[in-house]
């Protein structure tokens, strides 16, 4: 997990002619996790999520990125500017409907709804590790009633996603590609570390 020389960072983190693969790959790719034998999943692949939860599961205060000190794990290189760039993403699907922003209370992206009289509540976006529930998640919105939407959802099925989060629940899916199978990655534990 920590040698840079070993597989899997050492392909990971690769730099060819092409530039950076993690520059240039933001989920998985046939350079890094994508096989034929897996095709059927590569919508749900994600090397920097599944170096994320390995570890999470060896070592201990790993935080997945609530601390600024997990910033320095490549898998959690560029997360937040991310979860900015795909917030602006659904706010362009949905203009004048969905603004992207700074949720101030916990300084993480979201998008604000447009009502009649004005934004609505903040849909914070998180880290699909992290747990937002209970206590948890009112530590994580700084204190505020917000609702959450993770980048892993955001990224894959964004209207879909906001739906959801809107607790706007329906069945199916119309969003172009998606997994074949249905993930439900929230079935994993939360990062005991998480706040
Ligand atoms: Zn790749």
């Amino acid at each position: 997990m920590d040698d840079f020389h070993a597989w899997p960072l050492v392909d990971l983190l690769s730099v060819s002619e092409e530039g950076a693969h993690a520059a240039r790959c933001q989920t998985s790719c046939y350079r890094c996790i994508q096989r034929f034998g897996n095709r059927r999943y590569h919508g749900l692949l994600d090397w920097r999520l599944g170096i994320a939860y390995l570890r999470a599961m060896v070592m201990p205060g790993y935080t997945c990125g609530l601390s600024q000190y997990d910033g320095r794990f490549p898998e959690m290189a560029g997360w937040r500017e991310h979860a900015t760039a795909l917030a602006e993403t659904a706010a362009r699907m949905r203009p004048g409907a969905l603004i992207a922003s700074i949720h101030a209370p916990s300084g993480l992206p979201c998008l604000l709804e447009q009502g009649r009289s004005g934004p609505g509540s903040a849909i914070v976006v998180v880290h699909p590790l992290w747990s937002t529930q209970g206590d948890a998640g009112l530590a994580l919105a700084g204190g505020e009633d917000v609702r959450f939407i993770d980048t892993f959802e955001l990224e894959r099925r964004p209207l879909r996603a906001l739906e959801m989060a809107r607790g706007v629940g329906r069945q199916g899916n119309d969003e172009g590609p998606t997994p074949s199978n249905t993930c439900r990655h929230h079935d994993t534990p939360a990062l005991p570390g998480a706040r």
